[in-house]
């Protein structure tokens, strides 16, 4: 029986892991179906993590010290997919794809969310190389560059007004007439005098070389194609929390979440559920920032060592 189970391996995870080691659990399991790390390792740079600032190091050499120093004070990875949770009495039972389930006394999801993707050509090819979901991680890389952002609801609209700032021009393309975002989000960006608008246009095709993006070709309601060059695009059309973990067979889940799926948690990261913690992206509200989601980690584990403690 495991004391804790830690389920996702990205800032949330690792940072739980290291924080419940260390505060003295016997046994603890980082359930991570890849290698540990998380969505940051798509990104070549990361620029704004505090104590970290080295432009020649990727997202991938940011997370290596994380899981070493882990692994360093005892906590253990296994290399599973996790298909379930559940409760019985007090206990959590984990179903992990391939294997004998396991048995914990507390749970940590960590389990990330993920950007949605436009699903054209190029896109793949370009992640992380001129395509980004993180204006905030990302924007100063195209200081003073025209860049474009695809989507029409608040993120989409918040973060090319957040661009506007930074680059010389943002060309804002939605594939209707109308946004969705909040009326008075919509009126920033239209006083903006440095975006320009596309409305009624779909993106075909993101080029490119081996150097990056060099453009996007969008295709307008009267079947005209355009050609924008830009150098970055930011893509915000939605996230999907990945919480497929928390869902039994008739699709509900086994502790409250909101409307968008994402965990409802109180300020200590304790769900509906006891025992059940959330922690990182999976959580309603979470900015989806790696300070924040290892931060959100860190204090779930010391609640995990309270409730454990409190438990014997
Ligand atoms: P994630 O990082 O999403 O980690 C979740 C982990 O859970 C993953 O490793 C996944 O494999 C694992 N997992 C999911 N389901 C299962 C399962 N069923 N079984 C086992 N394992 C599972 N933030 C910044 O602060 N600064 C930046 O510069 C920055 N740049 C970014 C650049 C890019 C390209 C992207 C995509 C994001 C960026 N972010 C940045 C956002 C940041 O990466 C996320 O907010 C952060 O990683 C969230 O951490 P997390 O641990 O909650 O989830
Ligand atoms: P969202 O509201 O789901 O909007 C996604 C946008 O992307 C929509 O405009 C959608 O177009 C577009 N889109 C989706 N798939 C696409 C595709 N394949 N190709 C091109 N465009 C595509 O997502 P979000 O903006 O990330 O917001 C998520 C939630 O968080 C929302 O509830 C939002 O209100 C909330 N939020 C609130 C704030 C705030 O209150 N300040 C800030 C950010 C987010 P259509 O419009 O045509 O569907």
């Amino acid at each position: 029986m495991l004391d804790c189970a830690i389920i996702g391996g990205g800032p949330a995870g690792l940072a739980a892991g290291l924080y419940a080691t260390r505060g003295g659990l016997k046994s603890v399991a980082l359930f991570e179906r890849g290698m540990p790390g998380g969505q940051i390792t798509q990104s070549s740079e990361i620029e704004n993590y505090p104590g970290f600032f080295d432009h020649t190091k990727s997202g991938m050499d940011f997370m290596d010290g994380w899981q070493k120093q882990c692994f360093h004070f005892g906590l253990e990875h296994r290399m599973d997919e996790v298909l379930q949770i559940q409760k019985y009495g007090e206990n959590f039972t984990i179903q992990i794809a391939g294997k004998d389930p396991v048995s914990a006394k507390s749970v940590i999801v960590c389990t990330g969310s993920t950007p949605k993707k436009i699903g054209i050509p190029g896109e793949d090819e370009f992640f992380g190389r001129g395509i980004s979901t993180c204006a905030t991680c990302d924007g100063f890389f195209y200081k003073n560059k025209e860049i474009a952002v695809i989507g029409g609801g608040d993120t989409a609209l918040e973060e090319a007004y957040y661009l506007s700032n930074i680059c010389s021009k943002v060309y804002i393309i939605h594939r209707r007439n109308e946004f969705r975002a909040a009326p008075s989000t919509i009126q920033k960006v239209q006083n903006k005098e440095n975006i320009e608008i596309i409305l009624d246009a779909t993106a075909k095709e993101i080029t490119g070389d081996n150097t990056g993006v060099s453009g996007i070709l969008l295709e307008s309601k009267n079947g005209n194609i355009i050609k924008l060059e830009v150098p970055g695009i930011f893509v915000f059309v939605g996230y999907n929390v990945n919480n497929n973990v928390l869902k039994s067979s008739d699709n509900s889940f086994l502790c409250d979440v909101n409307e968008e799926g994402q965990v409802i948690v109180n300020l200590k990261m304790h769900t509906s559920i006891e025992g059940l913690f959330a922690a990182g992206d999976i959580r309603m509200d979470a900015p989806k920032q790696v300070i924040c989601a290892a931060g959100d980690g860190a204090t779930a584990a010391l609640e995990v060592i309270s409730y454990i403690q409190e438990r014997s």
